[in-house]
């Protein structure tokens, strides 16, 4: 799914979506194409018509994203205005204000996981949540473990868990 996100970290900005086509491989991995025709302003602060093409790829690995701009044309500031009057901005403040809302959540959440993170006992290394094999139940394992470098672990309260698991979905959102 491309989000206004994605278009923000490419530099654009004034995002007025005009048509959006979607398409899914019928086969194999079944990546996605997604390919949006746009008006927007640039890193310069250039009024831009631009049609994006998105390649989503799926592996059992993990995702991958990459777009190419398949047209790009400069329209003048009226044809920006009018555009924007038809279909609306989608970055406007009031996304913005959303934004730094969430953002601020995160940060509060980042620092509120650092300060529940233990020391690991036996070498004082950070430490991470991880799952017993034989019944899922969750502990704190030092960073070293899987390097075979340490066997450090501390138990997790209950409530700790639950309260650790509602930080963790804020941290990962964005
Ligand atoms: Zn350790």
């Amino acid at each position: 799914m491309i989000s206004i996100e994605d278009y923000l970290r490419l530099g654009y900005r004034g995002l007025v979506f005009l048509h959006r086509e979607e398409s899914e491989e019928k086969s194999g991995y079944q990546d996605e194409h997604t390919i949006h025709t746009l008006a927007c302003y640039d890193k310069d602060g250039i009024p831009l018509k631009i049609t994006m093409h998105w390649l989503e790829c799926f592996r059992p690995n993990g995702g991958k994203r990459s777009c190419r701009i398949e047209s790009k044309e400069i329209i003048g500031q009226g044809e920006y205005a009018s555009l924007v009057k038809l279909y609306g901005v989608k970055d406007d403040s009031l996304y913005h204000q959303a934004r730094a809302k969430k953002e601020k959540r995160k940060r509060e959440a980042d620092a509120k996981l650092i300060e529940m993170t233990p020391k690991c006992p036996i070498c004082g290394n950070g430490m991470i949540i991880k799952h017993r094999n034989s019944d899922q139940k969750p502990f704190w394992s030092c960073v070293g473990f899987s390097k075979g470098k340490c066997r450090g672990s501390r138990s997790i309260l209950k409530s700790d868990y639950s309260k650790l698991n509602r930080l963790l979905q804020i941290a990962n959102q964005l």
